[in-house]
């Protein structure tokens, strides 16, 4: 154990991020890390609890709480405030492939299990882990970990986002060639065509795919599978096949015009445009339908192309500030979340840009071109939702639908008869990540239906497991 008072000693202290007016000016990271004697205090803020909540993934009222990677937390922690850090590191690394992933966007599963939280201040663990990774970087040890020997098998993985990436990791390290088909012009999947820049530099990936290059994985961009290969011709041509493709399919909402009105777009696509130099929200005004992370990221990035205004529209209601009696710790807490684009928004607009228990009933626009949209109250009844009958208007002339993914592209799992879940997602036995079709795996989003970068490392991981054993008839893999 770190410092056996130290929860007593310190106070939390996040890491912090850099003043709202001057980082709505551009598009970098928002983060800055704190001092190494800060880092240390926090890291001895752990208590190495006996049963340690928050590398468990426990779920509670169907929500996890607790590291779906089972991290090794207390080891690492307990390392920093040592100042060995670069055990602490080996062991970060041991459960998690890509902890400057996770450091970056991962909404820390593990500090909601925390101990430490049943007061409010939970460790730092997200900063502890950033602080790690980013010391390997930055020292030179995180060096290629070449296989010794291969073992003649291989492997092809469609898609390259997390799930696919944590797939390709593994299986490459425990000695099968393997190659990484993506149909993008980079790798990366939503942490380079999604995540903006604010939450997640893009270096960050390509510094990951330059290690991952050099110990042996082959990455072939711009080629779509079912377009410029088949997947049957991959699957004579590979020993084993894992599909990651995402799923990314939005989910459109019923209203009249939504196809045919200029001035709307799907999340995904407004966020690549960003990406990609666009300033289409620029002098808009913009409403966000869906006031979940996706909508949180649409609006930093209407501020940082100077919207006129930005509205985001959430079915739910407002939850409270504080954890309620029926949701004690350690249950995933169900309170209101301020997210770094509405702080910015609160402090650029003047206010909150949420409306708690609204939906868009209408669209009203003028020679085709969206003018404003109608809204209205919401209400769950016994579970079903039911539409009040006053309605407003507001101005907007860009709608950004964020609300949310109906599963995967369903065209290359069919294209071989792999089994697909009503959710139109990849179908699998619970715990395996077998498709119908011999040979043939899944992992992430397409399987799991959209989530976090975290449980897609988890699932690449889970499957890499899998698609070994039934190569080489055992597996080593954790
Ligand atoms: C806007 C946005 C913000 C998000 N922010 C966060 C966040 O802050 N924190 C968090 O934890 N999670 C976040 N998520 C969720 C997270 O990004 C996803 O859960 C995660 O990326 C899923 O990983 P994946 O590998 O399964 O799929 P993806 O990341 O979607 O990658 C799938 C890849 O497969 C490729 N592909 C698809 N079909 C083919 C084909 N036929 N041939 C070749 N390649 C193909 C795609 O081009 C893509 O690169 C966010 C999601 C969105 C949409
Ligand atoms: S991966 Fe996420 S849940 Fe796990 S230790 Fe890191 S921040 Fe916490």
């Amino acid at each position: 154990m770190g410092k056996p008072n130290g929860f007593l000693q310190y106070r939390r202290k996040a890491d912090t991020v850099r003043p709202i007016r001057k980082r709505i000016q551009d598009h970098q990271e928002i983060h800055v890390p704190l001092k190494e004697e800060d880092r240390r205090q926090q890291a001895a803020r752990c208590m190495n609890c006996g049963v340690p909540y928050c590398q468990s993934a426990i779920t509670l009222e169907r929500m996890t709480t607790g590291c779906p990677l089972y991290n090794l937390i207390p080891e690492w922690n307990d390392a920093i405030y040592r100042g060995i850090d670069a055990h602490g590191l080996k062991r970060l690394l041991r459960m998690n492939p890509f902890p400057e992933f996770t450091g970056r966007v991962c909404p820390a599963l593990c500090e909601k299990a925390c101990i430490n939280g049943i007061d409010g201040e939970p460790v730092t663990i997200q900063n502890n882990e950033f602080y790690l990774i980013e010391y390997g970087y930055a020292n030179g040890l995180m060096e290629p970990q070449i296989p010794a020997v291969r073992s003649g098998k291989k492997v092809a993985v469609v898609g390259s986002g997390p799930s696919g990436l944590a797939a390709a990791d593994r299986l490459n390290k425990r000695g099968h060639s393997v190659t990484v088909f993506e149909r993008d012009r980079e790798i990366g999947g939503l942490l380079m065509f999604g995540i903006p820049n604010m939450k997640l530099d893009k270096s960050i990936v390509l510094r990951r795919k330059k290690l991952m290059e050099e110990e042996g994985v082959e990455f072939k961009t711009d080629t779509a599978i079912g377009t410029d290969l088949s997947l049957e011709e991959l699957k004579q041509e590979y020993d084993a096949v894992i599909l990651a493709c995402g799923a990314k399919k939005a989910r459109i909402p019923d209203l009249e015009g939504i196809e045919t009105t200029e001035g709307i777009l799907q999340a995904v696509t407004f966020l690549r445009m960003f990406l990609d130099g666009s300033t289409v929200a620029e002098g808009k005004d913009v409403v966000i339908l869906g006031g979940g992370d996706t909508g949180n990221d649409c609006l930093a990035s209407c501020i940082r192309q100077k919207a006129s205004s930005v509205t985001q529209i959430e079915m739910m209601p407002k939850p409270p500030e504080e954890r309620q009696p029926n949701n004690p710790w350690p249950q995933w807490p169900k309170v209101l979340k301020t997210d770094y684009g509405q702080l910015e928004a609160i402090e650029y607009y003047g206010k909150d840009p949420r409306l708690f228990a609204k939906t868009i009933t209408a669209l009203h626009s003028e020679d085709g071109v969206l003018k404003e949209v109608e809204i209205a109250d919401v209400t769950f009844e016994n579970g079903s939702l039911q539409v009040s009958e006053q309605r407003e208007t507001i101005p907007c002339s860009l709608l950004i639908i964020a609300a949310g993914f109906t599963g995967c592209e369903t065209e290359l799992p069919s294209s071989v008869g792999i089994a697909l879940t009503p959710r139109n997602t990849i179908e699998t036995k619970q715990g395996s990540y077998a498709t119908n079709v011999e040979g043939i795996f899944t992992a992430g989003d397409m399987h799991r239906g959209q989530s976090l970068v975290v449980w897609a490392i988890r699932e690449g991981m889970q499957c890499a497991k899998e698609a070994d054993r039934w190569l080489m008839g055992y597996t080593n893999l954790l």
